[in-house]
């Protein structure tokens, strides 16, 4: 186990200094926080790793009036421009992407080499949206009268606030930042208060790369009282938000009063579905990865596998084998696989899911109850037996549980895996092409996995639909949602 006392911290980064226990606001490093202090706990050995201020409602108008005076200067400058400060962002977070993923192993638990990847993956995006920043464009139509032409621009949305969730600390961030300051937009940004660190790290590269005072803030501390300041203060016009339904649902009520445009990534519950005609090494293999990434806490991770008969009892001995040699330990630890859940509310969870679920006739292969290595660590689990009306198949695990559930013909797996208000991911294994069209058509989820659990990537329009979200990030379309339309009707433009 590792220890995280300050010494042991050192010892993990190249760059300690890189852990700021400070907020960042108009370019300034702010320790005071108006509403005391917040610690910052190592998940896997529940140990603290840093003390931040908490910000008050009033120090996060303040972080918005600098965004808002920032935003005059950003806007001004060419898309080439901003793209080259991207670019160096993405530069300096390339050459600390080793320190970057310690902070992130540290404070979020996902092992080494799953925060090794997520900062590729954060990275990606800065790259990405340094890249379209130099092709915003507009579009110029004829008019319906001769003598006039209709000129379309794009223009930055403003100042955008961006709430973010504890699981992927740094993709979730440069997914919404790269892409606002790339429009032009200059924004706030409030972290997990689980994982504030690797924000805080990612906006001191951010300064060091040349991205102005004011264009990106970083606020911490309680979401109680920042979140309303973002969503009501009339000054923000965008609030971006990744998290729960629950949660999202509120900051759109609350972002109506002064209509805010709003981008929210919210939480899936989705189907895998696993035909007689898969390869079974291919399901498995995109099954264990779409299922045990980040330990199971990721909004896209599958959540319930529905297996046809013909295969199921070969890939359930398959799958429950393989889940077995996973790694259970401390995310530094030589191996591991398996890291601790974020805290003692998600090892209830997983536990509830699973009690019921045994409750119900499930039967256990693989795990099945807390793990012995320490308090948030739960064991790899397989469920058999598993029928749609358990709870592990209505709710979102959030865990590293995988229930297996029977079906026998493609109409009824399809009704099945659409009975949910959630639309965000959803994964088929099949060898069949005509299926695959027939079934992804039908299947009510805004990304669709075929022969594959890894779905995510800068150039893939990432989002959901029903109550899993609206808008979508990366991709050439993730812009869009930064960016406002203004249209000229331009009376005498075809004179000239
Ligand atoms: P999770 O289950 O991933 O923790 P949440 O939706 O609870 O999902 O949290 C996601 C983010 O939303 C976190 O940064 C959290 O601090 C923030 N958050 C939670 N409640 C509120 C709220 N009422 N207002 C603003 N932000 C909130």
């Amino acid at each position: 186990m590792t220890a995280t006392t300050g010494s042991a911290i050192s010892s993990l980064l190249r760059e300690p200094a890189l852990i700021r226990d400070a907020a960042f606001v108009d370019g300034d490093w702010i320790r005071q926080g108006g509403d005391g202090t917040f610690s910052v706990i190592n998940p896997s050995t529940g140990t603290e790793i840093a003390q931040l201020p908490a910000l008050s409602r009033e120090q996060t108008a303040t972080a918005i009036d600098a965004a808002n005076r920032a935003l005059t200067g950003w806007r001004a400058r060419s898309g080439k421009d901003r793209s080259t400060i991207l670019r160096r962002w993405f530069d300096l977070v390339t050459e600390h992407a080793d320190d970057l993923a310690a902070i992130i192993t540290l404070e979020e638990g996902k092992p080494l080499a799953e925060a090794r990847a997520e900062v590729a993956y954060a990275a990606s995006f800065l790259e990405w949206f340094a890249e379209e920043a130099k092709r915003i464009r507009g579009d110029i139509f004829d008019a319906p009268l001769a003598s006039r032409r209709i000129v379309v621009l794009k223009e930055p949305v403003g100042v955008c606030a961006a709430i973010t969730p504890w699981n992927f600390p740094a993709a979730m961030i440069t997914r919404k930042a790269a892409p606002a300051l790339a429009a032009g937009c200059t924004m706030v940004v409030k972290p997990a208060s689980q994982t504030p660190l690797t924000a805080l790290a990612l906006a001191e590269l951010g300064a060091r790369a040349g991205i102005p005072a004011g264009v990106l803030n970083v606020v911490v501390g309680s979401a109680g009282t920042i979140g309303p300041e973002l969503t009501t203060n009339p000054i923000v016009r965008k609030v971006t938000f990744t998290g729960s339904t629950e949660v999202g649902r509120q900051l759109m009520q609350e972002s109506a009063a002064t209509i805010k445009k709003v981008s929210m990534e919210l939480g899936g519950n989705a189907p895998v579905i696993i035909f007689d005609d898969a390869d079974l090494e291919t399901a498995v293999a995109g099954v264990l990865a779409a299922k045990y990434r980040n330990t199971g806490e990721s909004c896209i991770g599958a959540n319930r596998v529905y297996v046809q008969a013909g295969i199921y009892d070969r890939f359930a001995a398959e799958y429950s084998s393989r889940t077995t040699q996973l790694v259970v330990g401390d995310g530094f630890g030589d191996g591991v696989t398996i890291g601790p859940l974020i805290d003692a509310a998600g090892v209830a969870k997983v536990d509830e899911h699973v009690r019921d679920a045994v409750s119900q006739g499930a039967r256990i292969t693989a795990g099945g109850q807390p793990s012995s290595v320490g308090d948030l660590f739960y064991e790899p689990t397989v469920l058999t037996g598993v029928t749609q009306t358990m709870l592990i198949a209505r709710e979102e695990t959030f865990g590293p549980i995988t229930p297996l559930i029977r079906f026998t013909d493609e109409a009824e797996v399809i009704r099945m895996a659409n009975d949910t208000d959630f639309g965000l991911a959803s994964y088929l294994f099949t060898r069949d092409s005509e299926r695959v069209w027939r079934v992804a058509a039908a299947i009510e989820a805004g990304m669709v996995g075929i022969n594959t659990g890894l779905i995510s990537n800068e150039v893939a329009p990432f989002g959901g639909i029903k109550q899993s979200g609206i808008g979508r990030e990366g991709s050439v379309y993730g812009i869009e949602e930064y960016l406002e339309i203004k249209y000229l009707s331009w009376e005498g433009s075809r004179d000239h």
